[in-house]
């Protein structure tokens, strides 16, 4: 049993390599243990204090996530709110105000649950995410990282050091809203994000579509290129008839399969209406949920 403190990604990585788990918030790992999901790893390297690890960097190229920066940094960081609304918008769904100051970008996308809030929003975003192990570097869409609930891709000697998402298109806009039962400590009933480009007459020139809490893993909702150059009511309403279509849900405790398939068709529309509204240049304040009233009531 061990406890390791990095101070830079080379400790991380080495202790990684012998055999330890990373901890960055431990919003998920401690809280899940103490809830009796998973056993805390016998052997940890705390993450938190990689000076650096944290940044958020915006320019030409585009934007960069430090894997340890936080949900409230997320969702306070202009360029991410005004280019990157999605992400922001799920980052302002996490937990409570503690929860968001603690909890990482690195930890929600590595946890890998279905439910994650910000999933959704980098999928439709076109996010990277880069993993490093002492062999070197890779990039994976992240499209591409979750095999199953709880499962990625990487190896167990691999840190996810940073998320990258390309420049946004212009005129385009995004937005991610869940459906939840009360406003705050609660994960997504359902959620769905989109990202809308425009033409220069108000047509649809591109739309992502992608769906969480419906599925083992992030959903990316196929077929949609076939609506480029449909308005934007009829490409929500395709949007969302493909997401209800594609959604495999299950039943639980808080929803049935049926509930969660017809809603999330709901969510797809407006996430896609409300995109369009961000990408024809109107400001709706982070996150949607609140500001346009979806979801749970005050
Ligand atoms: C009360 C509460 C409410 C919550 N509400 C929500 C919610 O509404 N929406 C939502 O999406 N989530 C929610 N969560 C889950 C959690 O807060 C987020 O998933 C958070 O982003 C996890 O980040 P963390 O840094 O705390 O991860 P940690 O718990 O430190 O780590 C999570 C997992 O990722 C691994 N990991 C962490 N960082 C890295 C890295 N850089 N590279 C490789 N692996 C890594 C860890 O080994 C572990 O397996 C909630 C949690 C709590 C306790």
């Amino acid at each position: 049993m061990s406890f390791t403190i990095a101070r830079t990604v080379e400790d991380a990585l080495a202790a990684i390599a012998a055999g330890a788990r990373p901890i960055a918030g431990g919003t998920d790992l401690v809280v899940g243990a103490r809830h009796g999901k998973a056993a805390l790893p016998a052997d940890l390297v705390a993450i938190d204090r990689i000076a650096g690890l944290d940044d958020i960097t915006a320019g030409s190229a585009g934007l960069t996530l430090g894997a340890n920066a936080s949900h409230h940094a997320i969702e306070h960081h202009p360029v991410v709110a005004g280019s990157y609304s999605a992400l922001a918008d799920g980052s302002a769904l996490v937990g409570s105000p503690a929860t968001r100051h603690v909890g990482t970008i690195g930890g929600n996308v590595m946890n890998a649950s279905p439910a994650m809030d910000t999933g959704a929003g980098l999928v439709v975003l076109g996010a990277e995410v880069e993993l490093r192990s002492l062999h070197g570097t890779r990039r994976v869409p992240i499209s591409e990282l979750w095999s199953g609930p709880g499962r990625t891709i990487a190896q167990p000697e691999e840190l996810c050091v940073a998320v990258h998402l390309p420049q946004p298109a212009a005129n385009s806009g995004s937005a991610y809203l869940r459906l939840e039962y009360r406003r705050a400590m609660e994960i997504a009933v359902v959620g769905a994000a989109a990202n809308v480009t425009l033409a220069a007459d108000g047509t649809v020139a591109a739309v992502q579509v992608a769906l969480s809490a419906v599925g083992p893993t992030i959903v990316s909702v196929m077929g949609l290129d076939t609506l480029v150059g449909s308005s934007v009511a009829d490409a929500a309403e395709a949007a969302a008839a493909a997401a209800s279509a594609q959604a495999t849900p299950i039943s639980d405790v808080r929803a049935s399969d049926r509930y969660r398939r017809h809603t999330v068709g709901v969510m797809a529309r407006r996430a896609v209406e409300t995109a369009a509204r961000r990408a024809a240049g109107e400001t709706i304040a982070i996150p949607v949920n609140r500001t346009l009233g979806i979801g749970a009531a005050s």
